[in-house]
């Protein structure tokens, strides 16, 4: 009896899972079809020095646009894409639109603004990311020193020897290489002082904490100390205040992005923004 009624539970639960399935099938199709009608676009957001103000990168964000003019943020469609192997069309799409950003970036005399791609580790287990960067590069015009990688901490940790790889090549054709949301993740300190890197990126949780007193914003002072130990830079992302910004500055991070400085912006805005700002924030 107990059995049947574990068995009657279990199928209690099937049309709700059928839904969810049947969601989930709808928004891929859906997804497929955005994508194969141009509706998956980037944003981009400054990415400053935080001595000097300028404008030195912009990170290229998914966006994903709807008929109504609303736009879906790419936590909602990209694990589904990076699922169903829809992530190795959609990541050479955002490629290619990032490196036709750089192109125009550098034609509007910005061509010391580099642009971030973030690249997703089932990225690099299914498409051959390097390939795929050197094809838009021949096809923009552009130079490996305009493009940026953002890998997050936990993928490469967890796919050391691999991502190693990748990011090798990547750093010997001249394109930087960021370690994105660091802190987050179970580093190896062995592996991060391996790793083919340019940039610690310290996560936007602990430049929350910076303003909660000394004992909060330690994680902070460590990544960048560690950084400057490995001659690495630091960039801090989701920087909100100005009390953040400065005492990121007097604690030795070079680099900085968030709200308090700019929003991620559509390119034709960001041309405007940046020229009409003269390619630099105030800080
Ligand atoms: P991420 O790479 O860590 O990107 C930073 C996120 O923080 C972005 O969210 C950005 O809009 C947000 N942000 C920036 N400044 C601030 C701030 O001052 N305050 C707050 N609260 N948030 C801020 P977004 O655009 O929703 O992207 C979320 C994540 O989706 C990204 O995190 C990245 O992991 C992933 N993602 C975005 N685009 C792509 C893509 O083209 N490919 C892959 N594989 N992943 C992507
Ligand atoms: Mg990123
Ligand atoms: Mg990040
Ligand atoms: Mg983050």
């Amino acid at each position: 009896q107990a059995k049947q009624r574990g068995c009657s539970q279990h199928l209690a639960w099937l049309p709700e899972l059928q839904a969810a399935a049947g969601r989930r099938f709808e928004l891929l199709q859906a997804l497929r079809e955005a994508l194969a009608q141009g509706a998956i676009g980037i944003e981009l957001q400054p990415q400053v020095e935080l001595e000097s103000g300028m404008v030195v990168g912009v990170e290229a964000l998914a966006r994903w646009h709807l008929a109504d003019g609303s736009t879906i943020p790419p936590d909602a469609f990209i694990p589904l894409a990076e699922a169903t192997g829809l992530i190795v069309p959609l990541g050479e799409h955002v490629l290619r639109l990032s490196c036709e950003a750089a192109a125009r970036l550098c034609a509007a005399g910005f061509a010391h603004v580099r642009v971030a791609v973030n690249v997703s580790g089932v990225q690099m287990e299914r498409m051959d990311v390097v390939a795929s960067i050197e094809r838009q590069l021949a096809a923009t015009g552009i130079s490996a020193r305009q493009l940026e990688v953002e890998v997050t901490e936990s993928t490469a940790m967890e796919g050391f020897m691999a991502v190693r790889d990748v990011l090798d090549r990547l750093r010997r054709l001249g394109v930087s290489v960021a370690i994105d949301d660091f802190g987050t993740g179970f580093s190896s300190l062995a592996h991060l002082r391996r790793l083919p890197t340019d940039l610690l990126k310290i996560d936007r949780s602990f430049i929350q904490e910076i303003d909660l007193g000394a004992s909060r914003s330690a994680l902070a002072d460590l990544v960048i100390r560690l950084a400057g130990r490995l001659d690495l830079k630091t960039i801090a992302e989701g920087i909100e205040t100005r009390e953040q910004a400065e005492w990121l500055r007097d604690h030795g991070c070079e680099l900085g992005q968030g709200w308090l400085f700019a929003r991620s912006l559509p390119l034709d805005v960001l041309l405007e923004w940046l020229q009409a700002h003269g390619g630099r924030v105030e800080v």
